[in-house]
């Protein structure tokens, strides 16, 4: 038994790639699970195929770089359910660019979504799992947190700022009940990862499968990673199991980086 059954989980970003996978694992546990993300659409599309295969599944529209939305988030779940006990924050976004010819506008966008977002979530939901004295924040990462990659300056400083906050956090929260922890995947095989491929595909002239080839390649185990690798590692953290871990960040990467 994970000890998760009917746990309150938040899953930002829950009708992407990752975040969907996210979703479906913790409804597996049989947790209720409330996914957010900004286009309603098809985080309702996400939120019915898990209902539809018996998940316990909330859609609720929300943008994380906005406080109140938030808020509201946190409002209307408590409404329904209760307090956030397991928070996944998940929601990313991820665009390349060299460093001079990087738009000012993409550097704010990418630190408001991985960073502030993530500290607009940690602000809001804390408060309730330091009352509870039980909590899990798992912060989705990458192996950007922990080293450095040409072209993805602004994502790379947010994901090495989210390393900061969980150890922080972690530290701060360490004997109260709440732990907090980050995955860091490599390249996963997801819509995403084949939508940036696509990107360096038509720069570099070469073929989508080449650049996937690429990417693979990067790794020893020379292969990109599952999303369900993802999820069901974020389920071990939350589980009952684990509590003594917190602060860390693990790699699901192949083996890219052993740091
Ligand atoms: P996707 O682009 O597939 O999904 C991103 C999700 O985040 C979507 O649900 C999107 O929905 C949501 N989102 C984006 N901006 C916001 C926002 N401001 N507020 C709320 N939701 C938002 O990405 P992935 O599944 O690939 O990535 C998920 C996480 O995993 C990210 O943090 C990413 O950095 C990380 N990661 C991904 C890797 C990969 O290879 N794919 C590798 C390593 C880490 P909407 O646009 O409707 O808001």
């Amino acid at each position: 038994m994970s000890g998760l059954e009917n746990k309150i989980v938040l899953v930002t970003g829950g009708s992407g790639g990752i975040g969907q996978a996210l979703a479906w694992e913790f409804t597996r546990q049989r947790c209720r699970v409330a996914i957010a993300a900004r286009r309603q659409e098809t985080l309702l599309a996400c939120a019915e195929e898990i209902a539809r295969h018996g998940g316990e599944v909330l859609a609720i529209a929300c943008d994380v770089t906005d406080r109140q939305q938030v808020k509201d988030l946190g409002a209307a779940i408590g409404a329904r359910w209760g307090a956030v006990q397991i928070l996944i924050n998940n929601a990313g976004i991820a665009r390349a660019a060299s460093f001079t010819e990087m738009a000012d506008e993409l550097w704010d966008e990418i630190l408001a979504t991985n960073l502030t977002g993530t500290y607009n979530c940690c602000k809001v939901f804390l408060p309730e799992m330091l009352r509870a004295k039980w909590g899990r924040i798992i912060n989705i990462g990458s192996t950007t947190a922990k080293v450095g990659y040409r072209h993805v300056t602004a994502y790379t400083a947010s994901k090495h700022g989210l390393l900061g906050l969980t150890r922080s956090l972690a530290l701060e929260t360490a004997r109260q009940g709440v732990t907090v922890n980050m995955i860091c995947p490599g390249y996963v095989d997801d819509e995403r990862t084949r939508e940036n491929a696509q990107v360096l595909a038509q720069k570099a002239g070469k073929s989508v499968t080449e650049i996937l080839q690429l990417f693979a390649a990067s790794a020893p185990q020379q292969r990109l990673i599952e999303v369900d690798e993802v999820s069901s590692l974020a389920a071990l953290i939350a589980s009952e199991k684990l509590g003594g871990m917190t602060g860390q960040a693990i790699s699901v990467d192949g083996g890219a980086t052993m740091v």
